[in-house]
């Protein structure tokens, strides 16, 4: 079988995609996502469109037959074609569709057209830097290495045109770098591909808009996988997995036996994280499985209480809903729900939409706000640079203020909580305590793809189905905040 860009992303992803993907039962395939049909749908919209302005004329294989079209392309190549578009390169087993072939000095580069962004900007300037993508940089170090092995390369580099416009060089020279990595996937499959290595599924975020979800699922459960307990990574699973295979074998050890000062046995995992694992497995197998605190936390009370959530299309680049729940005096029959909303995809839509979730939070200055994640202050800070009219950045970190404004889940779920649940989403969270969706998909995910058809069809019914999500999202928060509240606390030891 040959080994194809589409793969080595794959594997980056997860190496259990690749073998299911060759040799798995397609009857235990999930249905594609409404939302991954959007992106894909995106995908191939944004191509289109950085084609339709590429400045130098472009032979166009887009639409030539499969058959046809390696020949085509290499005639093409032969002939000293500036830029070819929709081309396939072959060399061995390796095969290559790149978006873009340039001509350079000495021969071709290859180009691919993303949607998203050239670099990882975790952690970095989102404006300047960022590390290259490593699924991006295996795709492109393929395609270079079938123009070597054809004797028609320009040399060891390719680029991405990416949703910001930008050209972005993906440098392969170092064969310590991005070329190692492809080197290491490009065996990694080969290996899949030749059933000499049989991988396993690892529960991870990447799993949850996986056509193989529910299949690995049942697996993962039925093996009793030590991926299932939050936090656990592949690595970690595949460190840990000769002498302790399962979340059940973990609850029975004593993590003393393990640890080494502040190591472990275990590559990759130091002494405090063992610990806190191990209590996981434990309260996941315990018969009564309660939440708890590790750590005693404060948490001032407030006579005004703001949930706060939004509503972000990254693709489109728009935050379109910003949502609150308010209680006051701690009530929960005076909750009410308050929504600004972008009715349309454009920069006034959500310039406005900004300012009046803005005059909300002027007006209840002295409130309490929670949401979950640092997202939120993340967005209000581009916003505020995007629209540095409506407000200052002092007054965007004076809303964030940390006297008043809790980040739930990185400042107390993660820091001092435990839960007997597979992950730390405020889904799972508020439903462990009891809290139901109104919606039967609620997911961020499927949020999108319903405000893409309310940009569409201008449905009220979706655009209802949109607030509705978003308003349960903000009155799940105050779920989780009044169990947190009601926890109390036990240390590792006392559980273990
Ligand atoms: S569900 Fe997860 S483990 Fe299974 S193939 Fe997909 S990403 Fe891999």
């Amino acid at each position: 079988m040959a080994v194809t860009a589409s793969i080595l992303y794959n594997l980056v992803e997860c190496p259990q995609r690749v073998a299911l993907d060759a040799f798995g039962d397609p009857a235990r395939r999930d249905n594609v996502s409404a939302f991954v049909r959007l992106l894909w749908e995106r995908g191939t919209l944004f191509e289109q469109q950085t084609v339709a302005n590429l400045k130098i004329p472009f032979v166009d294989l887009s639409n030539v037959n499969e058959q046809n079209r390696e020949r085509l392309t290499l005639d093409a190549m032969t002939n000293g074609q500036p830029l070819i578009y929709g081309g396939c390169i072959r060399a061995g087993d390796l095969l290559g569709k790149p978006d873009l072939l340039r001509r350079e000095v000495g021969g071709y580069v290859p180009g691919d057209i993303k949607s998203g962004r050239a670099r990882a900007t975790e952690g970095a300037d989102e404006d300047h830097g960022g590390r290259p993508k490593r699924h991006y940089a295996v795709q492109l170090g393929l395609y270079v290495d079938v123009l070597e092995r054809l004797n028609l390369s320009a040399g060891r580099r390719a680029f991405v045109l990416d949703i910001q416009g930008d050209e972005v060089e993906y440098d392969f020279r170092d064969p310590s770098r991005l070329w190692g990595d492809y080197q290491k996937a490009l065996a990694s499959a080969r290996s899949i591909l030749a059933k000499q290595v049989v991988p396993t599924p690892g529960y991870g975020n990447v799993c949850k808009l996986c056509h193989w979800h529910t299949a690995c699922l049942a697996e993962l459960t039925e093996a009793d996988d030590l991926t299932l307990i939050p936090l656990l990574r592949r690595s970690d699973r595949d460190s840990m997995r000769e002498r302790i295979a399962t979340i059940s074998a973990f609850s029975d050890i004593s993590p003393r036996e393990f640890i080494r000062g502040k190591k472990t046995a275990f590559a990759g995992i130091g002494a405090d994280r063992f610990r806190m694992l191990h209590a996981r497995a434990v309260m996941l197998k315990s018969s009564s499985p309660k939440p708890y605190l590790r750590l005693p936390i404060k948490l001032d009370v407030f006579s005004i209480e703001l949930f706060f959530d939004i509503e972000v299309d990254p693709l489109r680049g728009i935050c379109y809903l910003h949502g609150f729940v308010e209680r006051r005096n701690g009530d929960n029959k005076s909750e009410r729900f308050e929504g600004f909303f972008a009715d349309e995809a454009t920069r006034g839509a959500e310039r406005d939409a900004f300012a009046g979730a803005l005059d909300y939070l002027n007006s209840r200055a002295g409130a309490g706000i929670y949401y979950y994640s640092k997202y939120e202050r993340t967005i209000y800070r581009k916003l505020q640079q995007k629209y540095p009219d409506i407000c200052s950045p002092e007054y965007v970190e004076k809303i964030f203020d940390p006297q008043r404004a809790v980040d739930l889940y990185g400042d107390v779920v993660l820091k001092a909580t435990e839960w007997p649940t597979r992950d730390h989403s405020i889904k799972s969270l508020a439903k462990f305590l009891g809290f139901a969706w109104r919606d039967i998909h609620p997911s961020g995910a499927a949020s999108i793809e319903w405000y893409d058809r309310w940009c569409r069809g201008r449905d009220p019914l979706i655009r209802q189905r949109i607030l509705d999500y978003n308003e349960d999202d903000c009155r799940a928060t105050r779920v989780l905040l009044d169990g947190i509240r009601a926890l109390t606390v036990a240390t590792l030891d006392s559980k273990s």
